[in-house]
């Protein structure tokens, strides 16, 4: 990966540099010390995407997962993380979802924080997301919502990443959003420079 290993410890400090979509799953992750099934498929693979390895995928969602005993973690979780890292069952690579296998899949139900929130988000919500990105601009606020009603959503994403990028200049990025762990990448990327 570009970012090269990671800490379960250093995640949160890593929030920044994630795509709405992940954002929102981490901090449903942190104030619910739970995900449901489908947050944990898409929020688990994009962390081993930027360098999470088994060993401290364990240790990640064992401590966020705080409200529960080691063995209901041991029976419930343990299985399923492994297997994302090929260590159990048909012990295939599975590899990060892409922005349309999110966009496309399983809308979220009720206490779900999986899926797109350019797609699957109320207006509102998706403001107040875009609020929390620091993105307050009234005519950018409108490009975004604009591209979202025409279903261009990983475009809408790719403007927010822009947006939050004012160093990338007029030009914005050469190619549009289409993976999470592109998002993340081209911002760690940038930071470092
Ligand atoms: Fe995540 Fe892709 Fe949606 Fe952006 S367009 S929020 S990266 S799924």
């Amino acid at each position: 990966t570009a970012v090269g290993e990671i800490t379960a410890a250093q995640v949160d400090s890593l929030v920044g540099h994630m795509p709405m979509c992940m954002r929102n799953l981490h901090t449903a992750l942190r104030k619910n010390k739970h995900l449901k099934y489908g947050g944990r498929e898409q929020y688990s693979l994009f962390l081993k995407g930027i360098g999470l390895s088994i060993e401290e995928a364990l240790i990640f969602w064992r401590s966020s997962f705080s409200l529960i005993t080691d063995d209901k973690f041991n029976k419930e979780y343990r299985y399923n993380i492994r297997h994302k890292y090929a260590l159990e069952g048909a012990r295939k690579d599975y590899k990060p979802m892409s922005c349309q296998t999110i966009i496309l899949g399983n809308p979220p139900g009720a206490g779900d924080a999986h899926g797109c929130p350019f797609r699957h988000f109320s207006i509102d919500n998706l403001v107040a997301g875009l609020g929390s990105m620091g993105i307050h601009d009234q005519r950018q606020l409108n490009d975004i919502k604009q591209l979202v009603g025409a279903q261009k959503y990983h475009v809408a994403c790719t403007k927010v990443f822009e947006y939050t990028h004012p160093q990338l200049g007029d030009g914005g990025l050469k190619e549009s959003i289409s993976h999470p762990n592109m998002y993340f990448e081209q911002g760690f990327e940038m930071a470092k420079n």
